[in-house]
């Protein structure tokens, strides 16, 4: 158990949001929040909620969009103790096809929407003088990969914005983390064509891919108590891809 940290946040209860908590590695780790007896908000943009969470509507390129979903999660559940930017979009080709839409996209949607989130949550965390940042990087961040120039380029920054968080408001009991999943079955790798999907599995030495569940354990873990002395780390979930990078 952790001991004397001033960043230790009480172990049920918080106020936790989500960013793209309806469906995939999100919906995954809004669910153990909630298991854990949380006060748990996802942002969605389209769809349904999902039971027991509190839904707010937010496109994250939208920093206005983002402020009114602070504005009401902190009404209802009070400041957010617990943030966790996980959405995310591919656009995947060569670079010579990559137009610079594909790759701004990416960027404005990964990166700049984490900087958005962090930065509105931030405030609260300061007032609080305690929180946890969870940022959902990728092993492409680290690793590359053919066509995915404007993707790995996203998911990199986030480990600059982990680090410079940390350095910035670590003495206000504020952590930051990345956490790097390799190849995990939600809809964004269901796009994958057969035969890509079986030459990532052959390069992945734990032999599958794996479950949202997985993901979402680690970044409970780092929400947690026994994580309040981790910041700034990059933690891969990725069966040994990316090893050494
Ligand atoms: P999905 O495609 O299944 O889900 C993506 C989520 O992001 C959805 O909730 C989606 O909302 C949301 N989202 C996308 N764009 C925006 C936006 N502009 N504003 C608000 N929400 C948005 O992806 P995964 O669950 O697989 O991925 C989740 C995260 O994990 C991503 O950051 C991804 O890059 C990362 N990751 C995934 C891996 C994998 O193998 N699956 C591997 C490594 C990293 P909506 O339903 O409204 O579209």
């Amino acid at each position: 158990m952790a001991s004397g940290a001033d960043n230790t946040t009480t172990a049920t209860g918080r106020s936790v949001l989500i960013t793209g908590g309806n469906r995939g590695i999100g919906l995954a780790i809004a669910k153990v929040f909630v298991a854990n007896g949380d006060k748990v908000a996802i942002t969605y943009r389209s769809g349904e909620i999902p039971e027991g969470m509190l839904g707010v509507k937010a496109d994250v390129t939208s920093e206005e969009q983002i402020d009114a979903a602070f504005t009401r999660v902190e009404a209802e559940h009070g400041p957010v103790e617990v943030l966790v930017a996980n959405a995310g979009i591919t656009r995947d080709t060569l670079l010579l096809r990559m137009s610079e839409s594909d790759f701004t996209d990416v960027i404005d949607t990964n990166l700049t929407g984490a900087f958005r989130v962090v930065k509105r949550a931030s405030r609260g965390m300061i007032r609080l003088r305690r929180g946890r940042v969870i940022l959902i990087s990728s092993v492409t961040g680290l690793y590359g990969a053919p066509g995915q120039i404007n993707y790995s380029a996203s998911k990199s920054g986030l480990i600059g914005i982990a680090r410079s968080l940390t350095r910035e408001l670590g003495s206000r009991g504020i952590t930051a983390n990345v956490v790097a999943p390799g190849f995990i079955d939600t809809d964004m790798t269901a796009e994958l064509p057969e035969d890509t999907r079986k030459s990532y599995l052959a390069t992945i030495p734990a032999g599958r891919f794996a479950s949202p569940e997985e993901v979402a354990g680690v970044v409970s873990w780092l929400a947690g108590e026994d994580a309040g002395y981790i910041s700034g780390a990059v933690i891969p979930v990725d069966g040994g891809l990316g090893m050494g990078h």
